[in-house]
């Protein structure tokens, strides 16, 4: 006799809906390799653990751990390291970038926060909000093609009918979709939308460029699924200017020290202005395959709060 927990996992491991579900996951990423590569879009190998990582817009348990003397961070994400792998005459890269975040256990209840996940991250440069706003449609556009066209039966089996989106995605300004909808608008917009929407202008993390024309006001981008499924995509243009970064790291209240190498090489003027992007894969798997839960998604899911075997 198995426990509950090791019960539930493995009918999900013996399960069929799991090989549908990995068959759409499976698309998805040929698609973004096939995309990238096209796009010659250089692809990174994943960073899993640094003095620096992203430092996020909200808290999280400690992921540091300790190697002899020195603390490395498990990464949250990859964005100081897409920067700085932008310092010679790379034009583009893309990781497929495994991300560690502790999340309270509050989040478990989401439906889409897990401790573990993937993100397809990608950052251009020299390229604009707008710019990366379109490219990130055509890949969206393709991405949902192939399963379309390589996956009907396993959709099927999974009684979803996924409809293409029309692009290019509507645009709001998450100030006034608070304005409308209240602190709750990324839900509420979620809830009552039937396609993807973009909502821009964001005030978070320091490295999302503040609009030059407009102070406070910041050149960024979410992708909000719809009915319900949530957020699915982060993006912006990037602060590279030394002076610029250090005004947004104190306006953070940021302690500079952890970032004493990186804040180096801005100081030298090194950083390149760029924009890019990133998407969780298995919330992208879970908004086309239509799941009620991101952890029918993952095969060993470690949702915040819950207990997991494997
Ligand atoms: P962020 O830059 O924090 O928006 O993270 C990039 C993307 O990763 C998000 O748009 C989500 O698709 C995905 N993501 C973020 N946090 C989680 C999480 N705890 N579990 C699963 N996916 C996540
Ligand atoms: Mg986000």
């Amino acid at each position: 006799m198995l426990g509950k927990e090791m019960q539930i996992t493995v009918d999900k491991l013996q399960g069929k809906k799991l090989t549908a579900i990995l068959k759409v996951q499976s698309c998805v990423l040929k698609e973004v390799s096939d995309f990238m590569h096209e796009k010659k879009v250089l692809q990174l190998l994943p960073v899993m653990i640094s003095p620096i990582t992203d430092p996020l817009n909200h808290s999280v348990m400690d992921g540091e751990i300790s190697y002899y003397e020195d603390k490395l961070q498990l990464t949250k994400s990859m964005i100081l390291h897409k920067q700085l792998s932008l310092l010679g005459d790379r034009a583009a890269i893309y990781i497929v970038s495994p991300n560690i975040r502790l999340e309270l256990k509050e989040k478990g209840a989401t439906g889409r926060h897990l401790l573990e996940f993937s993100q397809v991250d990608f950052e251009l440069k020299g390229k604009s909000a707008s710019e990366i706003m379109a490219f990130t449609e055509e890949m969206l556009f393709r991405i949902f093609t192939r399963v379309k066209k390589e996956c009907s039966q396993e959709l099927e089996s999974l009684g979803r009918e996924f409809k293409m989106p029309h692009f290019p995605l509507k645009v709001y300004d998450s100030k006034e979709l608070e304005k409308m909808l209240g602190s709750d608008w990324e839900k509420l917009i979620s809830q009552k939308s039937t396609e993807p929407i973009w909502a821009t202008n964001h005030e978070r993390e320091f490295y999302d460029k503040e609009d030059p024309k407009r102070p406070f006001s910041y050149l960024n981008y979410d992708i909000i699924y719809p009915e319900g499924f949530g957020e699915g995509l982060s993006g912006a243009e990037r602060e590279h200017e030394y002076n610029q970064i250090l005004e947004r790291m104190k306006r953070k209240g940021m302690s500079f020290e952890p970032y004493r190498a990186y804040l180096q090489i801005a100081r030298e003027g090194l950083l390149e202005p760029s924009a890019g992007a990133g998407f969780g894969v298995e919330r992208m798997v879970r908004f086309i395959t239509g799941q009620e839960k991101i952890s029918e998604v993952a095969p060993f899911a470690k949702v915040p709060g819950e207990k997991f075997v494997f």
